[in-house]
C-alpha cells in the first residue's frame, strides 16, 4: 500500500547502471514526434527522435542543464544532448563546472562550456 512511491516511480525516467540505454520521452517534441518550431513544416517529423516521439539515451544519465532539459536553445536543436533533453552521466565523482559553475554556458561566448562541454559538471579527478 504505497502510492506514493508508485507515481513517483512512474514519473521518474528509467535509470539502470551499467552503460545500458533507456527509452525517454523525446524533450526536443515533447513526444509529439513534429517539428516543436515548424521551421520546415508544422507537420514534418522531429528531427532528434526522427518522429518516434522517443530518444535512446545511455544510462546513467541526468537532465541537461544547457537547455534546461527542453532540448533546444532558442530555436536548435541543443548541441549538448543533441536534442534529447538528456546527458549521459561522466563515471566517478563529479563536482559542478568552476568555469560556468554549473550552469553549462559559456557566459563570454552564448554557447556551450567548453570546459565542461556543456554538461555543467567535471569529474572530480579534474578528467573528462
Ligand atoms: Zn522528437
Ligand atoms: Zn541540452
Ligand atoms: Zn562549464
Amino acid at each position: 500500500m504505497t502510492p506514493l512511491t508508485q507515481t513517483v516511480r512512474e514519473m521518474l525516467p528509467t535509470a539502470r547502471s551499467g552503460g545500458e540505454a533507456a527509452e525517454v520521452t523525446c524533450s526536443f517534441c515533447r513526444g509529439h514526434g513534429t517539428d516543436p518550431f515548424g521551421i520546415m513544416s508544422w507537420l514534418s517529423t522531429c528531427c532528434v527522435c526522427g518522429g518516434s516521439g522517443r530518444v535512446r539515451v545511455s544510462t546513467p544519465y541526468r537532465s541537461c542543464v544547457y537547455c534546461r532539459g527542453t532540448g533546444a536553445v532558442k530555436t536548435f536543436t541543443c548541441t549538448v544532448c543533441r536534442g534529447t533533453g538528456y546527458v549521459p552521466l561522466l563515471p566517478g565523482p563529479l563536482k559542478p563546472c568552476p568555469d560556468c559553475r554549473g550552469s553549462g554556458a559559456d557566459a563570454a561566448s552564448a554557447l556551450a562550456c567548453m570546459t565542461c562541454r556543456g554538461r555543467g559538471w567535471v569529474s572530480q579527478e579534474g578528467r573528462q
